[in-house]
């Protein structure tokens, strides 16, 4: 933090419920928020703790929906929506990552249902009020109140099973959350605390959770840094880091976590020129230079470090540039589309940033 200016902080929104086993009381905070039923959602993959969510809400639990889907499609949606009008329900449960906790939210904004949300990875929606959805692949991102989750439930045996490689591209994720509040022109103290403090849990715990995935200790580490900065991404805006793994994703078919991954190092090194005192912190936690310290943190713990390698291609890079400089943004430092081709490129090339 850099001295005070004036700031609003809007206060916290979602109810928290944080620790091990706590998967158990989902069937109390339904009821405590005045529902007796609600739908449960997945992806297929998550059948099995979609299943155990149904298992701890008995009679509660008014069906299963398990077809979330990465960017939320709208045409799962209205699936998920007509399932949801015939259950009953007034409530959904959604338990997974982003895809999973968006469907949740696509629902909610519709419908005016409630929404419990039980996060499994640390891409960080579940705090936020923020939706992309995909119409024919092209992806939309709006906020609204009505998408916020009411409650939240982190229990950190749950993400146990997350295998190590998206493990540490979904800390990535997050941390690039917390490093974009740092600098967002609508940031406060307690968001830039919350940050910091993440990105300490993560440095100290990631290393742990990579040597052996089931330490509890570690792993309730990281869940509590996924917690900080998906609560900064809730109450501040984002800026290049986000619009560029928007385009690479969106445009180019780039998996999430991957994306954000590869990308953090480069727009923070670049941001940090023109906001050194906000990002000094950064470079301190991780060691070196902000770009460098987080390409060497990623590198250690065995992040993908080239776009190439997600099939991105070269002869790709000077639409990803157009495209990310189509319309105007908040970022702290200014660009122009030439600016954009080179980061995309030493993105492309994975080379360790300097700044
Ligand atoms: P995801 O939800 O698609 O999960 C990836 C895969 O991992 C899925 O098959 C899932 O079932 C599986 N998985 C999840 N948790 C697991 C666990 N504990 N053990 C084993 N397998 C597990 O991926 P994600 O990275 O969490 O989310 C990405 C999506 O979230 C994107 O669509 C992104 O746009 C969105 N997102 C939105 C926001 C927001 O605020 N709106 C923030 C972050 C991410």
């Amino acid at each position: 933090m850099t001295g005070l200016g004036g700031f609003v902080f809007p206060g916290i929104q979602t109810r928290v419920v944080f620790g091990r086993g706590t998967l158990a009381s989902v069937g109390e905070e339904l009821l405590a928020l005045g529902h007796e039923s609600a739908l449960v959602l997945s992806t297929p993959h998550q059948l099995n703790q979609a299943e155990a969510v149904a298992g701890h809400l008995g009679k509660a639990a008014a069906g299963l929906f398990t077809q979330a889907a990465m960017h939320t499609p709208v045409d799962v949606t209205e699936s998920a929506i007509e399932a949801f009008r015939k259950s009953g329900a007034t409530c959904v449960v959604g338990i997974g990552g982003g895809s999973t906790v968006g469907l949740a939210k696509a629902i909610a904004t519709r419908t005016g249902a409630d929404q419990i949300v039980i996060p499994t990875t640390y891409a960080g929606s579940e705090m936020t009020d923020i939706l992309g959805e995909t119409t024919d692949g092209e992806k939309t991102t709006r906020r609204d109140a009505s998408i916020r989750p009411e409650v939240v439930i982190y229990d950190v045996d749950l993400t146990l099973s997350l295998p190590v490689d998206m493990t540490v591209t979904s800390a990535l994720n997050a941390i690039a959350h917390g490093i974009e509040g740092l600098y967002a022109a609508d940031a406060n103290p307690i968001t830039d605390m919350m940050a910091l403090d993440a990105m300490r849990a993560f440095k100290d715990a990631l290393p742990d959770v990579v040597r052996d995935m089931n330490d509890a200790e570690a792993r309730s580490k990281v869940l509590y840094g996924a917690w900080l900065c998906s609560t900064a991404l809730g109450y501040v805006s984002m800026a290049l880091h986000h619009k560029l793994c928007h385009v690479l994703g969106g445009s180019f078919g780039l998996p999430h976590a991957d994306t954000h991954a590869i990308m953090l190092p480069h727009t923070a090194g670049f941001n940090a020129v023109a906001v050194p005192d906000k990002l000094a912190p950064v470079a301190e936690i991780f060691g070196g230079s902000v770009g460098g310290g987080l390409w060497d943190f990623a590198k250690a713990h065995g992040a993908p470090l080239r776009l190439a390698d997600l099939g991105f291609s070269a002869d790709d890079l000077d639409r990803a540039a157009e495209i990310a400089t189509r319309n105007p943004y908040d970022n702290p430092r200014a660009f122009d589309r030439s600016d954009i081709r080179d980061l995309l490129e030493a993105a492309w090339e994975g080379t360790r940033p300097d700044n």
